[in-house]
């Protein structure tokens, strides 16, 4: 077995069934991509729209593909026509873009909306004041191609597991909010994306339902 396999069965064994795996595979090439999809994974993260939409032909249709980083909103026609879900949503003209251009394909794109979590001022995402302020405004309620199915956010870069984990609460916070104020009847709001190689396993701990793991999975990038 290639290691690529092993690794993903190593993972897979580890979490508990109710969390998705997504195995992210930026910067890696088609024969890596296709050991971890005869390993049996189907769900892929990007976070380069120009490199996800030159992977995207070269590979098995049935490659469910999440878009994981910051969008230009002169891309999103490119890639909503295969994208399963996109999980970096962190401004309205965003949104607004993928709800036009799925529109006229007669699709609904599932999203997340990405939070701001971490100390680190480099990280995308919106606040709650943000969020609640992209919620109210009636052109997103108007919005019928698109999909809000929960949040994602990415924790302080750190070995301080105690920050880490108060980073993840605080995204389940938000989600819960959410939940109760804006999606309460709303069945399919219900991920909540956190989790890297480094620190999935407090994620879990912390409710993740969705990790996105890369260099775990196919080794270090450079
Ligand atoms: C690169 C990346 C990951 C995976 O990072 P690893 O540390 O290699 O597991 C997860 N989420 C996002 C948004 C990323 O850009």
């Amino acid at each position: 077995m290639s290691n690529i396999a092993e690794n993903l069965n190593r993972i897979k064994a580890e979490i508990p069934e109710n969390v998705k795996l997504v195995a992210v595979s930026k910067t890696k090439g088609l024969p890596e991509i296709m050991e971890a999809y005869q390993a049996g994974q189907r769900v892929f993260g990007e976070n380069k729209a120009q490199e996800l939409i030159a992977k995207q032909p070269e590979l098995p249709a049935d490659i469910q593909w999440h878009f994981i980083g910051h969008l230009q909103t002169n891309k999103v026609k490119y890639i909503t026509p295969f994208v399963s879900m996109i999980e970096s949503v962190d401004r309205m003209k965003i949104l607004q873009e993928i709800n036009k251009q799925a529109m006229q394909i007669n699709r609904i794109i599932p999203c997340l909306l990405q939070f701001h979590i971490a100390e680190e001022e480099t990280k995308f995402g919106l606040d709650m004041k943000e969020a609640e302020e992209l919620l109210t405004n009636s052109s997103f309620k108007s919005f019928q191609s698109i999909s809000i199915c929960g949040v994602m956010g990415m924790a302080t870069f750190t070995e301080d597991f105690t920050q880490v984990k108060r980073e993840f609460a605080h995204l389940r916070a938000i989600f819960q909010h959410l939940k109760e104020k804006w999606f309460a009847d709303a069945p399919d709001f219900r991920e909540i994306s956190m989790g890297m190689s480094g620190d999935y396993q407090i994620a879990i701990e912390e409710g993740s339902t969705m990790i996105r793991v890369g260099s775990k999975i196919f080794g270090q990038r450079y």
